[in-house]
């Protein structure tokens, strides 16, 4: 199906839409009523060179740039953003499906990534030590590596290409940003409030397309680092080639989140966090809690409070306020998230809350929204280790409840489970949260907090299958990933210096 005086999303290429023609192109849609809203444009290997080519042309200028009008920049984005981010929200909204707040959520929280990123001349201090040797000084500097590329996920249209960019070209490096396909209009939003923020042309582009687009930048010699966020099976492939060939590589990869439940937790507490966090922008979240591991006994009130909480949740269109959850982001991804709840009864899980019979609110116009990609809230109870709902990353509104006779059993399920990018625990013992921090293999960890999505000055990333290389996203670790670091020894000539010397230099 083709769009009919639908939008047409084109690259961002040297500061302007990119005019050439496009050889393929794909639909996008509106999750809500599961029609096709648009369509972008499919980079091939011309327009991907075209990209590079402005971003190499632009890093000379503005590596040099001074640290205070790159600063000048970021800071008039920032004010862009954020006078703009509602029109944002809803731009992602119609296009992920997500509710508008949400949406508006997420451009908050790649905000907090620009603000961090405002504060450049003090993050790329390097340190200098007079007097090393005798009259010798020894400092370093911190150097951005040239043209780098984001390519990011469906699920946060704006705020993970915003873990990567702030920083990338408040360091002094030009960026190519590969979005996701399906929802592609924040990313062009966000190029023209760059340019509107007086960021040269050719600092920021974006290319729309697929593995084609991608396999482009992975294989060109002049893109020095690659970051990438998705799934696991893709963001093992990022991390291989890109490295490959040589380059600097972070690729964030998909979770299974646990939130554990002890005894002593505060049970409607964990009940609320529990249904936010397993179905807040359904579930499409990579720190959504996807299971739920309650010890025992508080599985079965844990249950009826979730029931209750449930029960009591609107789903409908994302641009109505009124709706707390909407669609899923396509219909072949709803078809395979729901196909768990009849896979996990037959493998044994009991299916406590079926979601394919949530009503959808559409008021008025509910025959709009019939073929929307809906599914409501379900959760299956009774899940073990060994069933695919278990295992498999499902990234839509199911939340799998596991039911463990103790804290040593909850603790083996997340050793043994191969993601480890989010977990929770709820708990009023202050010594078990301190252990369960201790010991969990996960590189992000709530206590009492669902969703423990870290500040811009921390950094985002988990560990295992959920991240390959070394460097988390943004804070510290983003400066350290798109700089390069040069250590200068410099002794100015004086008086006593003492001619020829073979022997390895030390100090004195
Ligand atoms: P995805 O892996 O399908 O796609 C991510 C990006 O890779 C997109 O830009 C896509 O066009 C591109 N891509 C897809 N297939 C490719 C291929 N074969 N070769 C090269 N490039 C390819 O992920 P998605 O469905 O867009 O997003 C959901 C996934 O992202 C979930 O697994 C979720 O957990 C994960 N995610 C992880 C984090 C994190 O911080 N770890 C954050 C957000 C999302």
């Amino acid at each position: 199906m083709n769009a009919v005086n639908g939008k047409h999303l084109r690259h961002w290429i040297n500061g302007k839409p990119h005019d050439g023609p496009a050889e393929r192109r794909g639909d996008v849609y509106d999750p809500a009523t599961g029609r096709v809203s648009g369509t972008v444009d499919f980079a091939g290997p011309t327009e991907v060179e075209a990209a590079v080519a402005a971003a190499r042309d632009a890093f000379p200028a503005w590596r040099d740039a001074s640290l205070s009008k790159r600063a000048g920049v970021l800071f008039r984005f920032r004010e862009l953003l954020t006078r703009h981010r509602d029109e944002i929200a809803r731009l992602i909204s119609a296009e992920h499906g997500k509710v508008v707040s949400d949406a508006a959520g997420e451009v908050a929280r790649g905000l907090e990534v620009v603000e961090f990123a405002c504060g450049i001349p003090h993050l790329l201090k390097g340190g200098f030590s007079e007097n090393v040797s005798t009259r010798v000084d020894a400092y370093s500097i911190l150097q951005p590596l040239g043209v780098v590329a984001g390519i990011t996920p469906f699920n946060f249209p704006a705020m993970v290409p915003m873990w990567m960019f702030p920083v990338a070209i408040a360091c002094g490096n030009t960026f190519i940003l590969k979005p996701s396909e399906k929802d592609p209009s924040a990313s062009i939003r966000i190029a023209e409030l760059w340019a509107e923020a007086g960021l040269p042309d050719g600092v920021f582009n974006v290319v729309h397309g697929d593995k084609v687009a991608v396999d482009g930048l992975l294989e060109h010699p002049d893109v020095k680092a690659v970051s990438f966020v998705g799934s696991t099976p893709i963001a093992r492939y990022i991390y291989e080639t890109a490295a490959r060939n040589g380059k600097r590589v972070q690729a964030l990869g998909g979770a299974k989140n646990h939130m554990v439940v002890l005894p002593d937790a505060d049970l409607d507490l964990a009940a609320d966090a529990a249904v936010s966090a397993g179905f807040g922008s359904a579930g499409e979240r990579c720190m959504a809690i996807s299971v739920l591991v309650a010890v025992d006994p508080v599985g079965d009130a844990l249950m009826d409070k979730i029931a209750e909480r449930v029960a009591r949740l609107r789903i409908g269109p994302g641009h109505d306020p009124r709706s707390e959850m909407g669609p899923l982001v396509t219909g072949p991804h709803r078809d395979k998230v729901a196909s768990y709840i009849d896979g996990g009864r037959a493998q044994g899980a009991t299916v406590a809350i079926d979601g394919r019979a949530t009503p959808v609110n559409g008021g008025e116009d509910a025959e709009e929204y019939r073929d929307g990609f809906w599914l409501g809230p379900t959760v299956l109870d009774h899940v073990t280790a060994e069933m695919d709902a278990y295992r498999d990353e499902i990234f839509g509104p199911v939340l799998s409840v596991v039911r463990v006779s103790s804290y040593d059993e909850a603790m083996r399920l997340l050793a043994d489970n191969p993601y480890g990018n989010g977990t929770a625990i709820f708990t009023n013992d202050g010594g078990a949260a301190r252990r369960f921090q201790n010991e969990v293999e996960v590189g992000m960890v709530g206590i009492n907090v669902p969703i423990p999505v870290p500040m811009a000055y921390y950094s985002f990333g988990g560990w295992k299958a959920s991240l390959f290389g070394d460097s988390h996203a943004h804070g510290m670790e983003g400066v350290h990933f798109y700089t390069r670091t040069k250590a200068v020894t410099a002794r100015w000539l004086d008086p006593s210096h003492g001619g020829v010397e073979l022997g390895f230099p030390t100090n004195g």
